[in-house]
Formats: C-alpha cells, sequence, structure tokens
C-alpha cells in the first residue's frame, strides 16, 4: 500500500531534482503555466507553487479552450478549482473568441484535428504569456510525453525538431517565451497516481479526437513494449540523454508578416492554416 506522504515526497523530490540539475527557474521571474485541467499541468501547478516562496515566483496560469464538444468544459472546470484553490490567477482564452473558429469545425480539413489544435493552442499559450510579460512557460510534459515525441521525429528523420527536447528550451527570438518541462523526469502512471491519491479534481477523460494522431500510435505502442520489458521507457530516455546535447538553438526565426508573432517562416503557421480554412469553406 502506498503512504501519500511517501509518494508525494518522492515526486517533489524527482521535480526538484529536474528544477536544480537543468536550472529551470530563477528567482523573482513571472511564469505562466499552461494549464489544461488534466493530471499532468495539475501537477505542474502544484509543483511550481511549492517554489513559489522560495524563488520568489510570480504565477499565473492559462488554459485554452480548443473548442472541442463534450470534452473542454470539465478540464477548464479543473483548471479553475485548483488555480482558485491555490490562489493562482487563471487566464482563460479560447479559439473562438480568438481565431473565431472551434477546433470541431476544422478538425475534418486535417488528417488529424490534433494538427491545427497544437499550432493554435502554442500560438496563444505563446501570445498570451508574452502579453502577461512571463519570462517562462510551464508545460506538463511527462517523460511518457517526451520519449513519446522523441520516438516520433526520431522516425520522422526530422532533425530539426530535436533541439525542441529537454527540460528547458532557451530563448531563440524576444517574442518566443520559452518553454520548461518540471515533469520532464516524472512516469505519466506516477502522475495519475498523484491525482488519485491526494484526491485532487483533475480532468482524467480522453481528448475525443487523441485516436487520430501520431502520438496515440506510438503511446500504445511503448505501453505495450514497457509491460513485456520493464524499464523500457526509462532507458530510451537514457539513451536520448546520451545521445543528444541539450543545444541552444540557433534557428532564425522571423515576425510573421500578418500577425506580427514569431514564425520560422515569412507567415506563421496559424495565418497559413485561416487561409486554408477560408479557402476550403469558399470551396464547399
Ligand atoms: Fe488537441 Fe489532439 Fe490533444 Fe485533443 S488530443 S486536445 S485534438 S492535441
Amino acid at each position: 500500500m502506498i503512504k501519500i506522504g511517501d509518494f508525494n515526497k518522492y515526486i517533489e523530490k524527482k521535480v526538484r531534482k529536474t528544477v536544480e540539475d537543468y536550472n529551470l527557474i530563477e528567482e523573482d521571474e513571472k511564469i505562466a503555466i499552461a494549464l489544461s485541467g488534466g493530471k499532468d499541468s495539475i501537477l505542474t501547478l502544484y509543483m511550481l507553487n511549492k517554489f513559489k516562496d522560495e524563488f520568489n515566483l510570480d504565477l499565473v496560469a492559462i488554459t485554452i479552450d480548443e473548442g472541442i464538444y463534450r470534452y473542454r468544459n470539465e478540464g477548464v472546470e479543473a483548471a479553475r478549482k485548483n488555480a482558485t484553490d491555490l490562489g493562482i490567477k487563471l487566464i482563460e482564452k479560447s479559439f473562438h473568441d480568438q481565431f473565431n473558429f472551434k477546433l470541431d469545425q476544422v478538425s475534418d480539413f486535417y488528417k488529424s484535428a490534433c494538427i491545427p489544435c497544437g499550432v493554435f493552442r502554442r500560438y496563444l499559450l505563446n501570445k498570451t504569456a508574452f502579453e502577461e510579460d512571463a519570462v517562462k512557460i510551464a508545460t506538463g510534459h511527462n517523460l511518457d510525453d517526451e520519449i513519446q515525441s522523441f520516438l516520433m521525429t526520431f522516425s520522422r528523420a526530422d532533425f530539426s525538431r530535436f533541439s525542441k527536447f529537454g527540460p528547458k528550451l532557451d530563448p531563440i527570438h524576444p517574442k518566443l517565451i520559452p518553454r520548461i518541462k518540471p515533469l520532464w523526469n516524472i512516469p505519466e502512471k506516477d502522475v495519475g497516481t498523484w491525482a488519485v491519491l491526494n484526491n485532487v479534481e483533475v480532468h482524467f477523460a480522453e481528448c475525443p479526437y487523441s485516436y487520430t494522431s501520431a502520438r496515440s500510435k506510438m503511446k500504445d505502442y511503448l505501453n505495450k513494449m514497457e509491460s513485456k520489458r520493464k524499464g523500457t521507457k526509462l532507458n530510451i530516455l537514457q539513451s536520448f540523454k546520451k545521445s543528444f546535447q541539450f543545444e541552444k538553438k540557433t534557428m532564425h526565426l522571423y515576425e510573421c508578416e500578418k500577425c506580427g508573432e514569431p514564425s520560422s517562416s515569412k507567415v506563421c503557421k496559424a495565418c497559413e492554416m485561416i487561409e486554408e480554412f477560408n479557402s476550403f469553406i469558399t470551396i464547399q
């Protein structure tokens, strides 16, 4: 039988080690937490709140409503409840208010709804954090997420993305807020155990679009491997750490000609997609 106190100490110790080993946070920083209301983002909120006094942090949480019927509302509720409990300001944004569409309305245009979802969520999160003067965005990426992303990128031979891995991404453009991943070393099942043991209100449901993503297939594959050969996931992470240095990315970023947000090309992916949506709607 797991003792709550011992388990919480184990989680805190692991997060602290990642924070210290990779210098994730510094004193007096304003940090925005990407708060979906799922277990990973809620644990990230609790952990940063633990460091709040020690580092004199100014915390703000940001929740994005993508417009997913019968799914996102519960997450937003969990985000509100936990942010209120901890006294952390919560900013709520939605695709509908910002871009005039809900994810459900454009999901059929793509092989997976996760493609537009990721582009617009990252865009809105970064823009909101920048407007709030946050110097970092903390996300709830856990160990499982990281190795899934790593293997997906590896299988596509997309080496340009390797610099996006690791628990801390360096600043590469004044308007692109660097990301930190305090749960980088924590397996997903431990995050779930933490939420259940502590009776924390989190949104456990799976997104109705998750089955469309390559990530969910990689997740199933890794879970099967782990159940057959315990330690597979940790071994992948160790191989990753040994093979790749977390170097500062030198890629040049532009400011999008249309919206002014940081972009790897002259027009950012979000503006490009909005044009695509308009042409899809005109054709239909
Ligand atoms: Fe968005 Fe895909 Fe995640 Fe659903 S599973 S919230 S569509 S990225």
